[in-house]
Protein backbone atom coordinates (compact mmCIF):
# COMPACT_ATOMS: atom_id res chain seq x y z
CA UNK A 1 0.00 0.00 0.00
CA UNK A 2 1.20 3.31 -0.50
CA UNK A 3 0.34 5.26 2.12
CA UNK A 4 2.13 2.45 4.24
CA UNK A 5 5.42 2.57 2.17
CA UNK A 6 5.37 6.02 2.43
CA UNK A 7 5.29 5.90 6.13
CA UNK A 8 8.28 3.80 6.54
CA UNK A 9 10.49 6.31 4.39
CA UNK A 10 9.60 8.65 6.94
CA UNK A 11 10.60 6.40 9.68
CA UNK A 12 13.69 5.19 7.61
CA UNK A 13 14.64 8.93 7.30
CA UNK A 14 14.22 9.92 11.10
CA UNK A 15 15.81 6.84 12.18
CA UNK A 16 18.86 7.89 10.21
CA UNK A 17 19.17 10.92 11.45
CA UNK A 18 19.55 9.95 14.60
CA UNK A 19 21.79 7.12 13.80
CA UNK A 20 23.80 10.16 11.75
CA UNK A 21 23.82 12.27 15.03
CA UNK A 22 24.85 9.27 17.00
CA UNK A 23 27.30 7.97 14.91
CA UNK A 24 29.43 10.87 13.29
CA UNK A 25 29.44 10.88 9.48
CA UNK A 26 33.07 10.53 9.76
CA UNK A 27 32.60 7.06 10.77
CA UNK A 28 30.46 5.71 8.17
CA UNK A 29 32.43 7.97 6.15
CA UNK A 30 35.78 6.01 7.13
CA UNK A 31 33.87 2.59 6.45
CA UNK A 32 32.97 3.44 2.70
CA UNK A 33 36.55 4.85 2.48
CA UNK A 34 38.11 1.29 3.20
CA UNK A 35 35.73 -0.50 1.72
CA UNK A 36 36.14 1.22 -1.62
CA UNK A 37 40.27 0.78 -0.93
CA UNK A 38 40.39 -3.12 0.45
CA UNK A 39 40.48 -5.56 -2.62
CA UNK A 40 38.05 -8.70 -2.17
CA UNK A 41 39.77 -11.92 -2.76
CA UNK A 42 38.97 -15.28 -3.69
CA UNK A 43 38.26 -16.78 -0.61
CA UNK A 44 35.97 -14.20 0.58
CA UNK A 45 32.24 -14.25 -0.41
CA UNK A 46 30.75 -11.55 1.28
CA UNK A 47 33.30 -8.67 2.74
CA UNK A 48 32.67 -5.36 4.01
CA UNK A 49 29.14 -4.16 4.18
CA UNK A 50 27.06 -7.10 5.91
CA UNK A 51 26.43 -8.20 9.56
CA UNK A 52 29.32 -10.81 9.15
CA UNK A 53 31.67 -11.15 6.32
CA UNK A 54 31.11 -14.60 4.61
CA UNK A 55 34.31 -16.55 3.61
CA UNK A 56 35.32 -19.99 2.02
CA UNK A 57 37.99 -21.87 3.41
CA UNK A 58 40.09 -24.61 1.28
CA UNK A 59 38.98 -28.33 1.28
CA UNK A 60 41.22 -29.93 3.26
CA UNK A 61 42.22 -27.24 5.23
CA UNK A 62 41.58 -26.05 8.66
CA UNK A 63 40.86 -22.71 9.84
CA UNK A 64 43.61 -20.51 12.25
CA UNK A 65 42.57 -17.26 13.85
CA UNK A 66 44.81 -14.82 15.34
CA UNK A 67 43.96 -11.26 17.10
CA UNK A 68 46.40 -8.47 18.40
CA UNK A 69 46.43 -5.22 19.79
CA UNK A 70 48.48 -2.78 18.30
CA UNK A 71 48.15 0.41 21.03
CA UNK A 72 49.43 3.82 20.81
CA UNK A 73 51.90 3.82 23.94
CA UNK A 74 52.13 0.73 24.56
CA UNK A 75 53.17 -0.54 20.79
CA UNK A 76 53.80 2.51 18.60
CA UNK A 77 54.06 6.12 19.57
CA UNK A 78 52.50 8.65 16.82
CA UNK A 79 55.42 10.85 16.84
CA UNK A 80 57.87 8.56 16.13
CA UNK A 81 56.34 5.97 13.73
CA UNK A 82 54.75 6.73 10.21
CA UNK A 83 51.06 6.27 10.28
CA UNK A 84 52.25 3.53 7.07
CA UNK A 85 54.78 1.63 9.95
CA UNK A 86 52.03 1.74 12.18
CA UNK A 87 49.46 -0.22 9.58
CA UNK A 88 52.31 -2.20 8.69
CA UNK A 89 53.09 -3.28 11.98
CA UNK A 90 49.38 -3.69 12.60
CA UNK A 91 48.59 -6.70 10.29
CA UNK A 92 52.77 -7.40 10.40
CA UNK A 93 51.76 -9.00 13.80
CA UNK A 94 48.70 -11.00 13.00
CA UNK A 95 50.55 -12.28 9.75
CA UNK A 96 53.40 -13.51 11.58
CA UNK A 97 51.07 -15.67 13.93
CA UNK A 98 49.84 -17.45 11.14
CA UNK A 99 53.34 -18.16 9.81
CA UNK A 100 54.23 -19.46 13.05
CA UNK A 101 51.64 -22.44 12.68
CA UNK A 102 53.25 -23.51 8.77
CA UNK A 103 49.55 -21.43 7.82
CA UNK A 104 48.46 -19.52 4.55
CA UNK A 105 46.51 -16.32 5.79
CA UNK A 106 43.19 -15.55 4.14
CA UNK A 107 41.70 -12.89 5.00
CA UNK A 108 42.26 -9.88 7.77
CA UNK A 109 39.53 -7.81 10.82
CA UNK A 110 40.57 -4.17 11.68
CA UNK A 111 38.93 -2.88 14.50
CA UNK A 112 40.03 0.42 15.15
CA UNK A 113 39.34 3.17 17.99
CA UNK A 114 40.13 6.59 16.59
CA UNK A 115 40.35 9.19 18.67
CA UNK A 116 38.18 12.51 17.61
CA UNK A 117 40.97 14.91 16.55
CA UNK A 118 43.38 12.41 14.99
CA UNK A 119 43.72 13.95 11.15
CA UNK A 120 42.14 11.84 8.13
CA UNK A 121 45.70 12.34 6.93
CA UNK A 122 46.96 10.02 9.47
CA UNK A 123 44.40 7.59 9.21
CA UNK A 124 44.70 7.15 5.63
CA UNK A 125 48.48 7.14 5.89
CA UNK A 126 47.64 3.82 8.22
CA UNK A 127 45.67 2.71 5.76
CA UNK A 128 48.08 3.16 3.25
CA UNK A 129 51.03 0.61 4.99
CA UNK A 130 47.84 -1.58 5.88
CA UNK A 131 46.55 -2.66 2.61
CA UNK A 132 50.16 -2.52 1.53
CA UNK A 133 51.30 -5.39 3.10
CA UNK A 134 47.43 -6.67 2.84
CA UNK A 135 48.04 -7.17 -0.67
CA UNK A 136 51.78 -8.27 -0.58
CA UNK A 137 50.46 -11.42 1.10
CA UNK A 138 46.77 -11.57 -1.02
CA UNK A 139 44.72 -11.22 2.41
CA UNK A 140 41.58 -9.35 1.87
CA UNK A 141 40.53 -6.86 4.62
CA UNK A 142 36.99 -8.71 5.23
CA UNK A 143 35.95 -6.45 8.08
CA UNK A 144 36.30 -5.06 11.31
CA UNK A 145 35.06 -2.26 13.65
CA UNK A 146 35.37 1.46 13.99
CA UNK A 147 34.52 3.54 17.05
CA UNK A 148 35.81 6.53 18.73
CA UNK A 149 38.62 6.34 21.30
CA UNK A 150 38.83 8.46 24.35
CA UNK A 151 42.62 8.39 24.77
CA UNK A 152 44.81 7.23 22.00
CA UNK A 153 44.78 4.99 18.37
CA UNK A 154 43.60 1.75 19.52
CA UNK A 155 43.75 -1.00 16.55
CA UNK A 156 42.88 -4.34 16.69
CA UNK A 157 44.02 -7.09 14.34
CA UNK A 158 42.25 -10.37 13.52
CA UNK A 159 43.69 -12.82 11.08
CA UNK A 160 41.56 -15.72 9.90
CA UNK A 161 44.50 -18.60 7.83
CA UNK A 162 44.23 -22.17 6.71
CA UNK A 163 46.47 -24.78 6.91
CA UNK A 164 45.82 -28.12 5.15
CA UNK A 165 44.02 -30.70 7.97
CA UNK A 166 46.53 -32.19 10.30
CA UNK A 167 49.63 -30.38 9.42
CA UNK A 168 49.65 -27.47 11.31
CA UNK A 169 52.88 -26.53 13.12
CA UNK A 170 52.42 -26.28 16.96
CA UNK A 171 54.56 -25.17 19.69
CA UNK A 172 54.28 -28.57 21.83
CA UNK A 173 56.04 -30.89 19.71
CA UNK A 174 59.76 -29.97 20.70
CA UNK A 175 61.65 -33.22 21.66
CA UNK A 176 64.83 -34.04 23.33
CA UNK A 177 67.30 -33.78 20.64
CA UNK A 178 65.51 -31.77 18.45
CA UNK A 179 67.66 -28.81 16.63
CA UNK A 180 66.95 -25.44 17.09
CA UNK A 181 66.67 -22.54 14.51
CA UNK A 182 65.95 -19.23 13.79
CA UNK A 183 65.25 -17.06 10.64
CA UNK A 184 67.03 -13.51 9.89
CA UNK A 185 68.89 -11.84 13.08
CA UNK A 186 67.21 -10.57 16.15
CA UNK A 187 67.57 -7.74 17.78
CA UNK A 188 67.07 -4.86 15.37
CA UNK A 189 63.43 -3.73 16.47
CA UNK A 190 64.14 -3.91 20.11
CA UNK A 191 67.58 -1.98 19.41
CA UNK A 192 65.71 0.80 17.35
CA UNK A 193 63.07 1.22 19.85
CA UNK A 194 66.00 1.58 22.33
CA UNK A 195 67.28 5.02 20.29
CA UNK A 196 64.32 5.81 20.18
CA UNK A 197 63.37 6.10 24.03
CA UNK A 198 66.89 7.32 24.26
CA UNK A 199 65.72 10.34 22.26
CA UNK A 200 67.07 9.87 18.98
CA UNK A 201 63.49 10.28 17.23
CA UNK A 202 65.24 11.67 14.01
CA UNK A 203 66.00 8.37 12.74
CA UNK A 204 64.69 7.37 9.04
CA UNK A 205 63.00 4.31 9.02
CA UNK A 206 63.95 3.63 6.12
CA UNK A 207 67.31 2.68 7.57
CA UNK A 208 65.69 1.01 10.24
CA UNK A 209 63.03 -1.44 8.61
CA UNK A 210 63.13 -4.23 10.78
CA UNK A 211 61.35 -1.97 13.38
CA UNK A 212 59.60 0.07 11.18
CA UNK A 213 58.22 -2.74 8.91
CA UNK A 214 59.14 -6.18 9.24
CA UNK A 215 58.57 -8.76 7.25
CA UNK A 216 56.32 -11.66 8.25
CA UNK A 217 58.02 -15.37 7.57
CA UNK A 218 55.56 -16.59 5.42
CA UNK A 219 56.97 -17.85 2.89
CA UNK A 220 59.41 -19.99 5.62
CA UNK A 221 56.33 -21.31 7.75
CA UNK A 222 54.54 -22.65 4.28
CA UNK A 223 58.44 -24.37 3.01
CA UNK A 224 59.03 -26.28 6.89
CA UNK A 225 55.37 -27.03 6.87
CA UNK A 226 55.05 -28.74 3.29
CA UNK A 227 58.36 -30.24 3.89
CA UNK A 228 57.33 -31.66 7.42
CA UNK A 229 60.68 -29.93 8.33
CA UNK A 230 59.43 -28.41 11.87
CA UNK A 231 58.91 -30.59 15.05
CA UNK A 232 58.02 -26.93 16.84
CA UNK A 233 57.46 -23.73 16.13
CA UNK A 234 57.08 -20.00 17.25
CA UNK A 235 57.46 -16.42 16.21
CA UNK A 236 59.59 -14.25 17.96
CA UNK A 237 57.17 -11.55 19.16
CA UNK A 238 58.18 -11.07 22.62
CA UNK A 239 61.96 -12.14 22.28
CA UNK A 240 64.14 -15.09 22.06
CA UNK A 241 64.27 -15.78 25.42
CA UNK A 242 60.00 -15.53 26.58
CA UNK A 243 59.22 -17.26 23.01
CA UNK A 244 62.27 -20.70 23.42
CA UNK A 245 60.76 -20.87 27.21
CA UNK A 246 56.91 -20.96 25.60
CA UNK A 247 58.27 -24.08 23.01
CA UNK A 248 59.86 -26.04 26.10
CA UNK A 249 56.94 -25.08 28.21
CA UNK A 250 54.28 -26.80 25.48
CA UNK A 251 56.86 -29.39 24.88
CA UNK A 252 57.58 -29.89 28.55
CA UNK A 253 61.78 -29.69 27.58
CA UNK A 254 64.64 -27.84 28.10
CA UNK A 255 67.17 -25.88 26.09
CA UNK A 256 70.57 -25.64 25.60
CA UNK A 257 71.20 -22.15 22.81
CA UNK A 258 74.91 -20.96 21.79
CA UNK A 259 75.82 -17.34 22.44
CA UNK A 260 77.98 -17.34 19.61
CA UNK A 261 75.31 -18.98 17.16
CA UNK A 262 73.19 -16.29 17.76
CA UNK A 263 72.14 -13.68 14.66
CA UNK A 264 72.50 -10.80 15.92
CA UNK A 265 70.79 -8.05 13.64
CA UNK A 266 72.68 -4.82 12.48
CA UNK A 267 70.78 -1.63 12.15
CA UNK A 268 71.09 1.84 11.18
CA UNK A 269 73.96 3.52 8.36
CA UNK A 270 76.89 2.78 8.91
CA UNK A 271 74.73 -0.61 10.20
CA UNK A 272 75.95 -1.68 13.75
CA UNK A 273 75.47 -4.71 15.09
CA UNK A 274 73.00 -4.65 18.37
CA UNK A 275 74.08 -6.28 21.60
CA UNK A 276 73.48 -9.54 23.11
CA UNK A 277 70.82 -8.79 25.07
CA UNK A 278 68.74 -7.08 22.58
CA UNK A 279 69.19 -10.61 20.28
CA UNK A 280 68.44 -12.45 23.23
CA UNK A 281 65.33 -10.18 24.75
CA UNK A 282 64.00 -7.71 22.41
CA UNK A 283 60.45 -8.33 21.31
CA UNK A 284 59.12 -7.92 17.85
CA UNK A 285 61.23 -9.22 15.42
CA UNK A 286 58.73 -11.59 14.12
CA UNK A 287 61.39 -14.08 13.13
CA UNK A 288 60.61 -17.56 13.52
CA UNK A 289 61.80 -20.18 16.32
CA UNK A 290 61.21 -23.66 15.03
CA UNK A 291 63.06 -27.04 15.92
CA UNK A 292 63.92 -30.41 14.19
CA UNK A 293 64.78 -33.97 14.64
CA UNK A 294 68.49 -34.11 14.71
CA UNK A 295 69.92 -35.43 11.69
CA UNK A 296 67.50 -34.04 8.86
CA UNK A 297 69.81 -31.51 6.20
CA UNK A 298 67.78 -28.20 6.89
CA UNK A 299 68.94 -25.48 3.70
CA UNK A 300 70.77 -22.74 4.79
CA UNK A 301 68.53 -20.51 3.41
CA UNK A 302 64.63 -20.34 2.59
CA UNK A 303 62.65 -17.96 0.35
CA UNK A 304 65.82 -15.60 0.51
CA UNK A 305 65.93 -15.46 4.26
CA UNK A 306 68.98 -17.70 6.14
CA UNK A 307 68.33 -20.03 9.02
CA UNK A 308 70.90 -20.44 11.91
CA UNK A 309 70.95 -23.46 13.79
CA UNK A 310 71.19 -21.70 17.59
CA UNK A 311 71.44 -25.31 19.60
CA UNK A 312 69.34 -28.11 20.51
CA UNK A 313 66.32 -29.28 23.03
CA UNK A 314 67.22 -30.84 26.14
CA UNK A 315 65.00 -32.82 28.64
CA UNK A 316 66.34 -30.69 31.31
CA UNK A 317 63.29 -28.26 31.84
CA UNK A 318 65.37 -25.27 31.73
CA UNK A 319 66.96 -23.11 29.03
CA UNK A 320 71.08 -23.28 29.38
CA UNK A 321 73.02 -19.90 27.78
CA UNK A 322 76.24 -21.69 26.21
CA UNK A 323 79.13 -19.04 26.00
CA UNK A 324 82.10 -19.63 23.61
CA UNK A 325 84.26 -20.99 26.67
CA UNK A 326 81.25 -23.31 27.05
CA UNK A 327 80.38 -22.60 30.09
CA UNK A 328 76.40 -22.18 31.22
CA UNK A 329 74.50 -20.09 32.60
CA UNK A 330 70.66 -20.35 32.99
CA UNK A 331 68.68 -17.80 30.38
CA UNK A 332 65.77 -16.64 32.28
CA UNK A 333 62.59 -15.53 29.90
CA UNK A 334 63.08 -11.82 29.63
CA UNK A 335 61.51 -10.69 26.81
CA UNK A 336 58.56 -7.79 25.98
CA UNK A 337 56.73 -7.82 29.21
CA UNK A 338 59.92 -6.55 30.99
CA UNK A 339 61.59 -5.11 28.26
CA UNK A 340 59.68 -2.02 28.64
CA UNK A 341 61.32 -1.92 32.15
CA UNK A 342 64.84 -2.41 31.75
CA UNK A 343 65.14 -0.64 28.30
CA UNK A 344 66.28 2.40 29.80
CA UNK A 345 69.38 0.70 31.95
CA UNK A 346 70.63 -1.77 28.59
P1 LIG B 1 27.64 -3.59 12.62
O1 LIG B 1 27.17 -2.43 13.40
O2 LIG B 1 26.56 -4.41 12.02
O3 LIG B 1 28.68 -4.39 13.29
P2 LIG B 1 29.26 -1.66 11.25
O4 LIG B 1 28.43 -0.49 10.86
O5 LIG B 1 30.12 -1.56 12.45
O6 LIG B 1 28.35 -2.95 11.32
O7 LIG B 1 30.19 -2.06 10.02
C1 LIG B 1 29.66 -2.14 8.71
C2 LIG B 1 30.59 -2.95 7.86
O8 LIG B 1 31.87 -2.32 7.81
C3 LIG B 1 30.85 -4.36 8.40
O9 LIG B 1 31.01 -5.20 7.29
C4 LIG B 1 32.15 -4.22 9.14
O10 LIG B 1 32.85 -5.46 9.19
C5 LIG B 1 32.87 -3.17 8.30
N1 LIG B 1 33.85 -2.36 9.06
C6 LIG B 1 33.61 -1.52 10.09
N2 LIG B 1 34.74 -0.94 10.53
C7 LIG B 1 35.75 -1.44 9.76
C8 LIG B 1 37.15 -1.25 9.73
N3 LIG B 1 37.80 -0.45 10.59
N4 LIG B 1 37.86 -1.93 8.80
C9 LIG B 1 37.23 -2.77 7.95
N5 LIG B 1 35.93 -2.98 7.92
C10 LIG B 1 35.17 -2.33 8.81
MG1 LIG C 1 25.00 -5.01 11.67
Amino acid sequence: MPGKESNSSTERICFSSILAFAMPMSEKALIARIRRKAVPGRSIVTGIGDDSAVLKIPKGHQALVTTDFSLEGVHFWREWHPPESVGHRCLARGLSDIAAMGGEPVAAFLSLALPRKLPQKWVDGFMRGFLRLADEYGVSLAGGDTAESPTGVLADIIVLGSVPTGKVILRSGARPGDRIYVTGQLGASAATLKLLLEGKSRIRPSNFRRHFYPVPRIDVGRFLREKNLASAMIDISDGLSTDLAHICEESGVGAEILEQAIPKASIGRPARAVDLPLALHGGEDYELLFTIRRGTRVPQQVAGVPIAEIGQISDERKVMLINQLGAGQELHPQGWEHFKHIARSW
